[in-house]
């Protein structure tokens, strides 16, 4: 933006959501709805794939400077774990499609159990619809620490599991004894799970019936998600029952991949999978740096 203009451009692919709202004293660009209703401002439209909008005193004029190459391929992830639960995306309340990922799952992969609990905070919504479609109790395994950030920036795996234990406490009356469907979005490396769930077991938890709402993620994202590259994704090296034994679960089982887009709903179409398929809508060089198209 200069003094005069705001302009805002969402990529041809749309890989990311670019979100334009209204405040009384103004427009906004924001990456998210719950940005907007943060500062008491109505979302007015997504820009679209490939859209550039320029907002000025006249108000907002929109252009298409990629015309032809176009090809939304939204972030199917985006549904499954980036964005805040409270948004909407497409149209499409994000904590309502975990909500239904976690149903799917109940009907896919069913376990005889005590307590339905999410990992938190991102296992929430899931594990409220394996709940919810299981007809088993919801409850919570742990209490959280809210003034501590985010495990997986901390840069060493010794940091990251006292990270683990300082920001998730078991709440021991709700696991003793339990047979727990353990309810979480995704794995990508598996270190920070791994330690959660060693604390459910030190808890003494019965069993751990570990249930994820998405497929096995394989491939490194090269579109804005900083993940690492193949080595360090458990997936892209072990099988489901190897990464079972390697978290010590009693079960393991993943989404499939139709049945999370169907719970997504109508939100785009066109989704980005390539994590979870290996299959790119951009031609990449998966032993290049993640970083590689932006560097570019
Ligand atoms: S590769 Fe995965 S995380 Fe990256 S844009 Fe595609 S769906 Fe999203």
């Amino acid at each position: 933006m200069d003094e005069n203009r705001l302009i805002g451009v969402r990529d041809p692919h749309g890989f990311r959501p670019l979100i334009l709202g209204r405040h009384p004293h103004g427009w906004i660009l924001a990456s998210e709805t719950p940005a907007l209703d943060t500062v008491g401002a109505d979302t007015v439209r997504e820009i679209s794939p490939g859209e550039m909008v320029i907002i000025d005193k006249a108000g907002v004029r929109s252009t298409q400077p990629f015309s032809g190459d176009v090809n939304p391929s939204f972030c199917s992830f985006e549904f499954v774990y980036f964005a805040r639960p409270d948004g909407r995306l497409g149209g499409q309340g994000v904590h309502g499609a975990r909500r239904r990922m976690g149903m799917h799952l109940a009907t896919q992969a069913p376990v005889d159990a005590d307590l339905v609990v999410p990992v938190p905070e991102s296992g929430i919504p899931g594990a409220q619809g394996y709940a919810q479609q299981s007809g088993i109790p919801y409850g919570d395994a742990f209490v959280k620490n809210r003034y501590i950030g985010r495990t997986f920036m901390a840069p060493t795996q010794e940091l990251r599991e006292n990270a683990v234990r300082m920001k998730l406490n078991p709440v021991a009356e709700n696991v003793a004894g339990q047979r727990l469907v353990v309810v979480e979005d995704s794995i990508v490396r598996a270190t920070t799970l791994r330690e959660t769930l060693r604390m459910l077991r030190r808890a003494d938890a019965a069993e751990l019936h570990l249930r994820i709402l998405s497929p096995p993620y394989r491939w490194p994202c090269f579109f804005g998600m900083d993940t690492s590259d193949r080595s360090k994704l458990i997936a892209a090296n072990r099988t489901v029952e190897e990464i079972r034994q390697y978290l010590d679960v009693d079960s393991l089982a993943y989404l499939e991949l139709d049945r999370m887009l169907t719970a997504i709903g109508n939100a785009p179409r066109t989704f980005c999978t390539a994590c979870l398929t290996g299959d790119y809508p951009i031609p990449v060089d998966i032993n290049n740096g993640k970083h590689v198209l932006e560097g570019r």
